[in-house]
Order: C-alpha cells, then sequence, then structure tokens
C-alpha cells in the first residue's frame, strides 16, 4: 500500500458508469485516477501504480483483457473487472489472464465498494502474513509441517485435497476458474473434468466448513470456479 489513502485506477469507458465508480470510491476517501481506453489505462497504471483496479471489459481501442495482460507483465495489484451479464465467457477469460475478482452489471454502491474493501484488504493481508501459517475461521494450515487443523483437532485430507486447499490458499480471495483449478491440481489434461473440482471442492467443505451446505470459506462462484474467502 503506498500511502494510507489507496489509490484506485476506474478505465471505464462509459462516462456514466465510471462517474458512479468514481464518485462511490472519492466519497469513501481513496484517490481515483481515471481512463477510458486500453492504451491511456497502461500509461495510468504505470505512472500512477495504484494500489487497485477496476476495469471494463469492452473498451473502445481493444480489449479489457489485453490490458490485464499487460498489466500482469509487470504488476500483482488486484484487478476487478466489470462485466455485463452477457460477457460470461470474457469473464472466465478475464479471470484467467489474471484479474481477481468481478462485478457484473449492473451493480450497486454496496457491492463496489464490498468487492473493493475485500481486495485491498487481501492485499495487505497478503503482505503481513508469514509464510508458514495460515487461517480462516477455526481452521489452521501449517503450510511448513503440511498439518491441516480444524478447532484444534488434527484433520486428514488426501493429497489432492491438500493440493487443491493450497491453490486456493495461495489465491486467497481470488475468483478462482474451474479452468485454473483443474490445471494446477491435476494438470493440463483434465482442464475438462469440472465434476473432478465438485468432488473434491464437497470433501473439502465436509472436513472444513462448520455446514458443508452452507460454506462460509470454500465459495462456489456459479458457472465460473471458486473462491476461498478468509474473512
Ligand atoms: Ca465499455
Amino acid at each position: 500500500m503506498s500511502n494510507l489513502t489507496p489509490i484506485v485506477l476506474v478505465l471505464e469507458d462509459e462516462r456514466e458508469i465510471r462517474g458512479f465508480v468514481v464518485n462511490a470510491l472519492q466519497a469513501e476517501g481513496w484517490q481515483v485516477f481515471e481512463a477510458d481506453t486500453v492504451r491511456q489505462g497502461l500509461v495510468e497504471a504505470g505512472t500512477r501504480r495504484p494500489d487497485l483496479i477496476i476495469a471494463d471489459l469492452g473498451l473502445p481501442d481493444g480489449d479489457g483483457i489485453d490490458f490485464i495482460r499487460g498489466v500482469r507483465t509487470w504488476s500483482g495489484v488486484p484487478i476487478i473487472v466489470l462485466s455485463a451479464r452477457t460477457q460470461e465467457a470474457a469473464k472466465v477469460q478475464a479471470l484467467d489472464a489474471g484479474a481477481d475478482d468481478y462485478i457484473t452489471k449492473p451493480f450497486g454502491t454496496a457491492e463496489l465498494l464490498a468487492r473493493t474493501r475485500a481486495n485491498l484488504r487481501r492485499l495487505r493481508a497478503g503482505r503481513t502474513l508469514p509464510d508458514a501459517l495460515f487461517r480462516f475461521g477455526d481452521v489452521e494450515v501449517d503450510q511448513a509441517a503440511r498439518v491441516v487443523r480444524k478447532a484444534g483437532q488434527e484433520v486428514h485430507l488426501t493429497p489432492i485435497e491438500y493440493r487443491l486447499l493450497g491453490v486456493l490458499i495461495g489465491q486467497a480471495g481470488r475468483v478462482l476458474t474451474h479452468p485454473f483449478l483443474l490445471r494446477e491440481c491435476w494438470g493440463p489434461s483434465h482442464s475438462q473434468s469440472t465434476h473432478y473440482l465438485r468432488v473434491y471442492m464437497g470433501n473439502l467443505r465436509h472436513k472444513l466448513e462448520d455446514d458443508p451446505a452452507q460454506p462460509r470459506h470454500i465459495l462456489t462462484e456459479i458457472g465460473v470456479g471458486y473462491r476461498l474467502v478468509v474473512d
């Protein structure tokens, strides 16, 4: 975090939506910079060094996905994508290109600010967490010792469950797509087998959630993938 006031870059060509987002963030006391093309977005991202980027996908001089790829060559700054409901495939593409999260248009101030806060918090947490120990709810994962405990009791995970949990932890807070998770856990040949994921996510929920039917941490993002929520 560059200072006490987070800097946010808003890349959106629709003036009305951009104004709405900018006003909402400024009302929270954040410093906001604006851009309305891929080219201007890349320049602003490079010069302002924002703590967070909110980016539209359909831009007049190109694709928001190109913007994300461009930023990801030099920065891990959290990126939230703004997408229309008709852009399901583009949303998954954006997440695979390195976006952290998405908001579906139309959206309200409450959702925008909640997502923004969550991603800024994740950024801060990522910089202060010790490497080895990771906690969510009453679950504690000792990554050095490869031991998982829930409410102090050791939980046995199979190697695949542990690998899946490790991927979720490594990218906590982010929406992880089905293809990404499958590639990370089973390798490229299984990138279509989303039923594997359902089965193993179900196992993880049974072992780690208080109520596996109403998970609080291992969340489903319908049609897209999964997300580990820490708080
Ligand atoms: Ca647009």
